[in-house]
């Protein structure tokens, strides 16, 4: 029995056979497909031809501004093999000759070249084969991109997956497949992969350094997502243990039960506005089961993640019409899609590819202000959805107050629109910005003439403030929400809005650690959205606590040199 430490990313234990996804190395097995899908094929084919073609784009561009012209030409000769015939003809037609699957197709016409090029006694001709091959590579991983999105197909019933990495996008896919739970090398806390596991109920550990190496597909594992851990090969009685601990919190979540449609008050009379983030429709129901306040996060990127074009409005005010009028006449908290970061999306459009740093680069707002279509299309689905209840607009990812009047100008843009075209749409909707980058956060009344309320994002907010990047799993240890700077800016953000009357809510992983309750209870936030796991939990957790003694709480934090003799006060006081 081997046990490995690694990073709890969402609760909860899951006992199976491990399912190892390969990564790195590029397996391709025949699949013989029938008739009816060879065309669907080709098609795919050629797309994966498409995206190699800008791969390359973006890989020359790189190449001439780091070594010059004469190594870019190397770019041309890949270019060249890209268009040869071999690829665009030659593929295509063994498709549909043999009936089989791109990868497969692709990697016998390049076995066919590559045992022509070991027959050359030109050395240099005969070396030329590794560009064929590095083509080849990336054509192939494009193909295989797109099928390990449907996961569901490869992986068995009850497994718990293994990877070297999953990305919000392949984690999306999850849900349609059967696994119980995922481990990974890669990843920290609060990345977004994380966050989607929580909000799909799937148990996750991450950071795990080298699991994917160390396990092989078939091995038993127990996976502790409460304490952040894999057991490998657990004997008898520990499975035994671990099976007990599942039923035990299952019986503690049922105790919890009747809180639904409590108040969200402390022992001494000051309410709270309690509320989920949604990240996935799927969540919806058990988000009504919850009996929530409201939804102060809707994350909208799972409707742009994971295709190639973006969504076009229609399909977007419809998603959104459904949740809002589900939630009705409690508010939604819709978000603009903040895409870049970790959560890449391939839509075609000239967007943020290999970044050298891409939580600091085209993300959110800063993507949108460039594709202003997009940003439009999105604000008028939202403007046609609020027709169907309670929405509020939020900006992610603001750092400039110019943004959040472009920002302006283009939803009185949308709504002029709307107006020409005799749609219908309320002539008044609250627009809020994102308070997750540290500059904003000191700011914040330059901003408040032009916003109606802010949402503060911790999980951003503590990576800017602190330097710590939230998906490194070797900087973990220094990502602390408890960290008196963090602590500074979250109490002068939330008492500068509300010096002018605007409301505050909090939408970060901090609101969902009951340990952090406290604090956040103490500096008066209007609204913790929370995930909907630990929805009922943060609920106890606020109406077993005295307002009174907690709100001067921040301001004695505020003296503390470090996080634990901050931790140690909230300890002293019985709150940790
Ligand atoms: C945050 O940064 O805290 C937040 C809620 O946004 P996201 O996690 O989607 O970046
Ligand atoms: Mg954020």
């Amino acid at each position: 029995m081997v046990v490995i430490k690694g990073i709890a990313a969402s609760p909860g234990i899951s006992i199976g056979k491990a399912y190892v996804l390969e990564d790195d190395e590029i397996v391709v097995n025949r699949i013989e497909l029938p008739r009816e899908l060879l065309r669907a094929e080709v098609k795919r084919f050629k797309s994966a031809q498409k995206a190699t073609h800008r791969d390359l784009d973006a890989a020359e561009a790189k190449v001439l501004k780091l070594l010059g012209k004469q190594h870019a030409k190397l770019i041309d000769a890949h270019r060249l093999i890209l268009r040869d015939t071999l690829i665009t003809r030659e593929v295509p037609q063994r498709i549909i000759r043999e009936g089989v699957n791109a990868e497969f197709a692709l990697s016998e016409s390049l076995e066919a070249v590559n045992q022509q090029f070991e027959k050359m006694e030109d050395e240099f001709f005969r070396e030329r084969r590794h560009d064929l091959f590095d083509v080849g590579k990336r054509l192939l991983s494009h193909l295989l991109k797109q099928s390990k999105r449907s996961l569901s197909n490869i992986i068995d019933s009850n497994c718990v997956l293994i990877a070297r990495n999953l990305l919000p996008s392949d984690t999306l896919g999850l849900h349609e497949s059967k696994i119980s739970g995922f481990a990974t090398d890669l990843g920290g806390k609060t990345s977004h992969t994380a966050i989607l596991a929580q909000s799909l109920e799937i148990p996750a550990v991450v950071g795990l350094s080298d699991i994917s190496r160390r396990l092989k597909t078939g091995d038993q594992v127990i996976l502790d997502g409460d304490q952040g851990m894999v057991i490998i090969n657990p004997g008898p009685e520990t499975i035994s243990k671990y099976q007990r601990a599942q039923q035990k919190s299952l019986q503690d979540e049922r105790a919890l039960e009747s809180l639904r449609g409590q108040p969200t008050v402390t022992l001494d009379g000051k309410s709270f506005r309690l509320e989920a983030n949604l990240d996935a429709p799927e969540e919806i129901k058990s988000i009504l089961a919850l009996q929530v306040d409201g939804i102060g996060l809707f994350r909208t990127e799972y409707l742009f993640l994971n295709r190639p074009a973006p969504p076009l409005e229609e399909e977007q005010a419809k998603a959104y019409a459904g949740i809002v009028k589900a939630l009705d006449p409690r508010p939604v908290v819709i978000r603009t899609a903040d895409i870049g970061g970790d959560r890449l999306a391939d839509l075609g459009i000239d967007g943020p590819k290999n970044e050298t740093n891409p939580f600091m680069g085209l993300r959110g707002v800063r993507l949108f202000l460039r594709h202003t279509d997009l940003f439009k299309t999105q604000l008028r689905a939202i403007l046609r959805a609020s027709l169907k209840g309670n929405v509020r607009i939020l900006i992610p990812m603001v750092s400039s107050v110019g943004e959040v009047q472009s920002a302006r100008r283009l939803l009185s843009q949308a709504q002029a629109e709307l107006q020409a075209e005799g749609a219908d749409f309320p002539k008044k909707i609250e627009l809020g910005i994102m308070v997750e980058i540290p500059s904003t956060a000191m700011m914040l009344e330059a901003f408040l003439p032009f916003v109606d309320f802010v949402s503060i994002g911790t999980n951003d907010l503590i990576q800017y403030t602190l330097a710590v990047d939230r998906i490194n799993e070797h900087v973990t240890h220094l990502y602390d929400p408890f960290h008196p700077a963090v602590i500074y800016l979250l109490d002068h953000v939330i008492q500068t809005a509300h010096k002018k009357g605007r409301w505050v809510g909090i939408c970060g992983e901090m609101t969902s650690d009951p340990q952090a309750v406290p604090l956040l209870v103490g500096m008066g936030v209007d609204s913790l959205s929370v995930s909907p796991r630990m929805f009922l939990r943060i609920k106890q957790a606020v109406r077993s606590l005295r307002y009174g003694p907690l709100s001067g709480f921040a301001a004695k934090a505020l003296a503390c040199s470090d996080s634990e003799q901050i931790r140690r006060m909230l300890a002293d006081q019985g709150l940790q």
